[in-house]
């Protein structure tokens, strides 16, 4: 559907829990979880908001957390999604910590592609900025993904004088491996306040400057804000997603479902609309799929027309990037 300023809405990504695994220092480093399992959607729950989504034209899910692999189940929640006529992609993002051991299930249950997030590949460092020393697995995932044929991407956040100096290495991967590599901009939620990234605009210019046959690759990678660049002769692309230095909120097409059940439209405001009261109100049949529709489509169509991240003083947002998805 088409949001207040036109834009066409179609993908949403969905956090399945607000735990993890890691504890990432700009994301959430005291791991501490703010919620119960009673009030976070049930995987039914879940399923039934995104056929209520698919009604409104949404066509792509991204699962994500927290850690989604975290939750039991994760898998057999994708099957399900798969099912639900209408659906047209199933994706996951992981720290890639448990992606290793639970891909067989990914893949019977159908995912689509998986984007797996890594800042380092240096252990030590891995440790200091995820709080655990897990950078093997990660490793063995990516490449266990990469061996099964899934589409696979990275994410990586620079953080000023933690690991920019890895920008080059951490590209590296997409030379030899058939993967993206995409950067992508600190934001000022939660704990990313207090950490000093790094401009897509310097890294771009590092880019150019070491390879000055760097060109624009024009192809769709999926169904985000990437700008994508290709060096001849690599086999995978780099991609940046630049939320403070290159606002694409013109073009934004997603609105995010958090664990506990609220549609949030924009990522730089507190503002949601909560699913919980419709979904636990007791009714049933057409009564209940109406009523769903409904506060999914006034939440859609209000989508704020831009952020607001180069203005950190008017971000109203207050939660952790774990509780919203990333
Ligand atoms: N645990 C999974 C993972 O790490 O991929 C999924 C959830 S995590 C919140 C999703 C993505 O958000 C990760 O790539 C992470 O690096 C990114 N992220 C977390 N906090 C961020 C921030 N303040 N600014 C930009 N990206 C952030
Ligand atoms: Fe966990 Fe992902 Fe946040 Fe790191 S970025 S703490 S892996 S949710």
């Amino acid at each position: 559907m088409l949001d207040q300023f036109g834009r066409t809405i179609d993908y949403m990504r969905v956090s399945i829990t607000d735990r993890c695994n890691l504890r990432c220092r700009y994301c959430m480093p005291d791991g501490i979880s703010l919620v119960s399992m009673r009030e976070i959607m049930t995987y039914e729950e879940i399923v039934e908001t995104c056929a209520a989504a698919v009604r409104l034209g949404i066509r792509n899910f991204k699962i994500t957390g927290g850690e989604p692999l975290s939750r039991l189940g994760c898998a057999g929640l994708i099957a399900s999604l798969k099912k639900v006529t209408g659906v047209e992609q199933v994706t996951m993002t992981t720290n890639g910590v448990l992606l290793k051991k639970y891909l067989p299930e990914l893949l019977a249950a159908g995912l689509d592609a998986v984007n797996i997030s890594l800042d380092t590949l240096d252990p030590a460092k891995f440790e200091r900025i995820t709080g655990r020393n897990m950078l093997g697995e990660v490793l063995d995932s990516i490449d266990a993904a990469l061996n099964s044929g899934l589409r696979t991407k990275i994410n990586v956040v620079l953080q000023q004088g933690v690991n920019d100096d890895e920008w080059f290495r951490l590209a590296s991967l997409a030379e030899y491996k058939m993967l993206d590599v995409r950067f992508i901009e600190m934001m000022p939620i939660g704990y990313g306040k207090n950490v000093t990234g790094i401009s897509n605009d310097i890294l771009r210019a590092r880019f150019s400057a070491s390879f000055p046959e760097i060109e624009i690759d024009p192809s769709v990678h999926g169904n985000g804000p990437a700008e994508y660049v290709r060096i001849p002769g690599w086999m995978g692309s780099i991609g940046f997603i630049s939320a403070i230095h290159g606002k694409f909120c013109g073009s934004c097409s997603r609105v995010r479902l958090t664990s506990r059940g609220r549609l949030k439209p924009c990522l730089c405001y507190g503002e949601t609309i909560d699913l919980l009261p419709v979904l636990r109100a007791g009714t049933a049949g057409t009564e209940r799929k109406e009523a769903l529709t409904a506060a999914l489509r006034e939440g859609i169509f209000r989508k704020p027309g831009q952020h607001c991240f180069e203005n950190p003083e008017m971000v109203t947002e207050t939660a952790r990037m774990a509780d919203i998805g990333g």
